[in-house]
């Protein structure tokens, strides 16, 4: 899957959106469904690709209090935008074709690889949250100006990686752009085309496409499956012996 497909997904079956679920599921996409605990407990922070979350035990433990207002709106403001980012993409016709389709990917490309989402004050000090391709620097700017208090040096690495996330989010609508691939259940990174040379349109990966085959067939299913093998094998040994 696309990183906007398991965004999409997940926010349409969870809502995104809301504090509480958005705050576990970003500290979650670290851990995963389809491994054991002491498999993930031996993961490093290079096998965490979708890492929004500080890594280290001591922020972990502090994780619900980084969450200032500025972030979370920063954070819920980006998820309402890709959602109308989604819709808008599934309207066919909305690229412009006065310029060379090939030329347009690229300049939808570079757009969206640098799409940010930055708090200003509005109209009365009230925060106000656009979609600009402005650097994060002046995401940082406008936060000071905006935010009172001086950010911790935690939220504002937590401000760069949901920024850097969100980002990548938006790039992965692009369509002819190859994008990283991962897994909809343990979010782990999974190979991005068949072995043919197409897109992979697998939305899980080997790991828990077993584990899920052998839930849906139980423990009986799968020693029966298992049998059937083995006696299976022993057939053949014996036809290829001639018995
Ligand atoms: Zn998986």
């Amino acid at each position: 899957m696309r990183l906007w497909e398991i965004v999409l997904v997940d926010d349409t079956s969870l809502d995104l959106t809301a504090p509480g679920v958005y705050q576990a599921w970003l500290l979650d996409l670290h851990r995963s469904g389809g491994s054991t605990e002491s498999e993930n407990s031996t993961r490093s922070l290079a096998g965490r690709p979708l890492g929004v979350a500080p890594a280290s035990p001591k922020v972990i433990s502090g994780w619900g209090s980084l969450w200032r207002p500025e972030i979370a709106l920063m954070w819920e403001q980006g998820i309402r935008t890709f959602r109308f980012a989604v819709w808008q993409s599934k309207k066919e016709g909305a690229r412009p074709f006065a310029i060379p389709r090939d030329i347009a990917t690229d300049v939808w490309n570079d757009y969206l690889a640098t799409v940010r989402v930055v708090a200003a004050p509005g109209p009365g000090h009230a925060l106000a949250y656009h979609l600009t391709t402005a650097p994060r620097d002046l995401v940082f700017a406008a936060e000071a100006s905006a935010g009172g208090a001086a950010f911790k040096p935690q939220q504002r690495e937590l401000t760069t990686r949901i920024d850097i996330f969100l980002a990548r989010v938006f790039r992965s609508l692009m369509p002819e752009f190859r994008d990283d691939h991962f897994c909809g259940s343990c979010k782990q990174p999974v190979a991005s085309e068949t072995p043919k040379g197409r897109e992979s349109r697998a939305a899980v990966c080997s790991h828990c496409a077993l584990q899920k085959w052998k839930v849906n067939k139980g423990v009986e299913g799968v020693r029966a499956v298992w049998r059937r093998s083995k006696a299976k094998a022993k057939d053949d040994t014996k036809t290829e012996r001639g018995e």
